[in-house]
């Protein structure tokens, strides 16, 4: 991968990004028009409902699901103008680390091996620097050295999560794609697997793009936050104090279901509920994507879909009718 040393070229930068799967049952919009940017040794968080096209945009980013229109920079390449074979060759670059370790990783392969393959897939170092690198990760994800003779199927979910981390790792990739990476391990692990990311982040300097549901999570792990619904960016604000900051009705409603750890805020937490699912990205809903959902969907909503637009806050982006753009209003909902 060629890395730039120029740090304002952003790790990764995403324009126009649209990917529909053409179906039996028609055309589904995944994913429609997603414009970003990640920069150099940030994470940021992309979360939204099952539905909302977030994993799509982690899939097309790292070329899993090449985009139907569109464009993805990484580290100044346009790696969605590249050939498969390019792609292939640049993919330590950049990396992605799965939902469920349990499928992602070979049953049939040592942890020495699983960890080592980018390595010996794209002809990195010889068998011993393997071997030396292979222990220096699982010293970086906090597994013992005897790990590495070990089956995925002998280790527990948040080990195997674990070995999957540190095999994203191996090559020093610039940007890491994390989908979900807590969602299927216990409760009682996430904690610290969400600690290893942001302790691997801030020592590696790696820039990530952190996908999940969790809005507690992302909002945990991330510097800025996405939020996506039916298959647009609806609004982009900044991790810390995002209570106060969420200005989208989606987002209000996504942060005020959110658990927080003070059981007096909880009780007294005011809790907006939106009625329905989310629609099918096979018939999107004209207008605003969010308005059969809105709480205060107005006539507009229904016809013209609003524009993410720059609200008072630098960085600060916000796709809705009834926030002025420049000005820090949040709609009452
Ligand atoms: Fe709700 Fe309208 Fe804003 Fe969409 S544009 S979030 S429907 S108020």
């Amino acid at each position: 991968m060629r890395t730039t040393e120029n740090p304002a070229v952003p790790a990764l930068q995403v324009t126009g990004l649209t990917k529909h799967f053409r179906t039996a049952a028609g055309v589904v919009r995944a994913v429609d028009d997603v414009s970003f940017t990640v920069g150099k040794g940030e994470i940021v968080g992309l979360v939204g409902e099952s539905g909302s096209g977030k994993s799509t945009v982690g899939r097309c980013v790292v070329m899993l699901n090449p985009p139907t229109g569109g464009s993805v920079v990484i580290d100044g390449t346009e790696v969605s103008a590249l050939r498969r074979g390019r792609i292939r060759r640049l993919r330590t670059g950049f990396t992605m680390v799965f939902q469920d370790p349990a499928t992602s990783l070979n049953p049939r392969m040592t942890v020495r091996d699983i960890v080592a393959e980018p390595l010996v897939i794209h002809r990195m170092g010889r068998a011993r620097e393997h071997d030396r690198r292979v222990s220096e990760l699982l010293d970086l994800v906090g597994l013992p050295d005897s790990t590495r003779t070990r089956f995925p199927h002998e280790l527990s979910g948040g080990q195997r999560q674990r070995v999957s981390i540190a095999r994203a790792l191996i090559a020093s990739p610039s940007l890491v794609v994390a989908d979900e990476p807590t969602s299927a391990l216990d409760v009682s692990i996430q904690a610290s697997i969400l600690n290893l990311i942001k302790d691997l982040q801030r020592d590696l300097g790696f820039a990530c793009l952190f996908i999940s549901h969790d809005l507690a999570a992302v909002e945990y792990v991330a510097d800025r936050v996405l939020v996506m619904y039916l298959g647009r960016v609806v609004e982009v604000v900044g991790s810390e104090g995002l209570n106060d900051r969420a200005a989208h009705p989606y987002t209000q409603a996504l942060v005020s279901a959110a658990p927080v750890p003070d059981p007096d805020e909880q009780r007294t937490r005011q809790r907006i509920t939106l009625t329905g699912d989310i629609p099918s990205p096979l018939a999107p809903p004209p207008g605003c994507h969010f308005h059969l959902r809105c709480p205060v969907a107005q006539d507009v909503c229904r016809v013209r879909p609003p524009e993410l637009l720059p609200s008072s806050e630098a960085g600060h982006l916000v796709a809705c009718h009834l926030v002025s753009p420049g000005a820090g209003n949040r709609p009452a909902v």
